[in-house]
């Protein structure tokens, strides 16, 4: 499988380019994510010219708006950060990312709840860091995330499946260009939608319905839109087992009594939270591919993203 992109803050790999001198290395963003990612470093510090070691830095003034401050000198760098930012998201246009994974906590690449200083010192976690804010403007649709978050198992799981859905997305454009490569992208993509948003699921449904109706361009564009969106959506056990009990709907017929009281038990078991995604999943798959369902053995919702990142282990 071809490496998908991804842009991310150089001092989570591993590089010496925190202001002290330090990095902030991620074993599972190299070792296991970096098994199927190329990754695209950027550290808006250094590379806004900043050396290293620098002094530290934080955002201070009005949360929506904050000034990029150091702390003892009190130089203010907010031009100097917003004029290379600006110029680098550019650049990164090129790279044809599928996501970015930020650095958390920092007044430059922190995405979210980033502390922002009153003049009266007082701290209120509200901001958004310089780069961050500039980046996600510039790319709105695309799934970004940072470490600590990522390290919470529906979180990843759910960035995951957003930037593996993006490459598959891209990939299917960049073979043919034609509405009849979103109408089988979204065949296939049907059930994982579902298990995210029914309403996008049917939002999407009326939209591929009416693809003739609009210009190429503006039908890829809304369905990427809606495709991001929904994905965004964390999946639920309800929900899960919804869906479950629709792929068994297409084979229960020819389960015995036996086997179909497995898997109803199996599905309510998840539902309750007593085991995780992978076990009901695990044992539809087996159906599928015992009764060689052609509609259900395309669906990424049974195999969404490589087994090894065991992202559907948790109760
Ligand atoms: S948090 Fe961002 S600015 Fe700070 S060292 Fe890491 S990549 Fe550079």
């Amino acid at each position: 499988m071809e490496k998908l992109k991804l842009g991310i803050s150089a001092c989570l790999l591993g590089e010496n380019v925190r202001y002290d001198g330090g990095h902030k290395l991620d074993r599972f963003l190299t070792d296991t994510l970096g098994q199927y990612v190329d990754y695209v470093p950027v550290c808006p510090e250094v590379e806004c010219g900043l050396p290293i070691p620098r002094e530290s830095m934080h955002l201070e003034g009005n949360s929506d708006s904050p000034h990029l401050v150091t702390s003892h000198t009190k130089q203010d760098l907010t031009n100097r950060m917003v004029r290379w930012a600006l110029k680098r998201v550019a650049e990164l246009e090129r790279e044809d990312l599928c996501g970015f994974i930020f650095k958390s906590n920092s007044p430059s690449s922190g995405m979210e709840r980033i502390k922002v200083y009153s003049e009266e010192r007082i701290p209120i976690k509200k901001g958004v860091g310089i780069f961050a804010r500039i980046f996600m403007d510039h790319f709105p649709s695309l799934p970004v995330e940072d470490e600590v978050r990522l390290h919470k198992p529906e979180l990843r799981e759910n960035f995951i499946e957003r930037i593996f859905a993006l490459k598959k997305w891209r990939e299917a454009l960049a073979k043919k260009d034609s509405r009849g490569v979103v109408v089988d992208f979204h065949t296939k993509h049907k059930l994982l939608i579902l298990s995210h948003s029914p309403r996008h699921y049917r939002a999407m449904g009326k939209l591929v319905a009416k693809a003739k109706d609009l210009p190429l361009k503006e039908f890829y564009s809304q369905y990427q839109i809606l495709l991001m969106e929904a994905l965004r959506l964390k999946t639920t056990s309800k929900k899960n087992s919804n869906v479950l009990m629709y792929i068994m709907g297409y084979f229960k017929e020819r389960l015995s009594s036996d086997e179909k009281k497995e898997l109803l038990e199996v599905i309510d078991f998840y539902r309750k939270g007593h085991i995780p995604l992978i076990v009901p999943v695990t044992l539809a798959n087996h159906y599928v591919r015992k009764f060689d369902h052609p509609y259900l053995k395309q669906q990424v919702y049974l195999n969404p993203h490589p087994f090894e990142l065991q992202l559907r282990n948790h109760a």
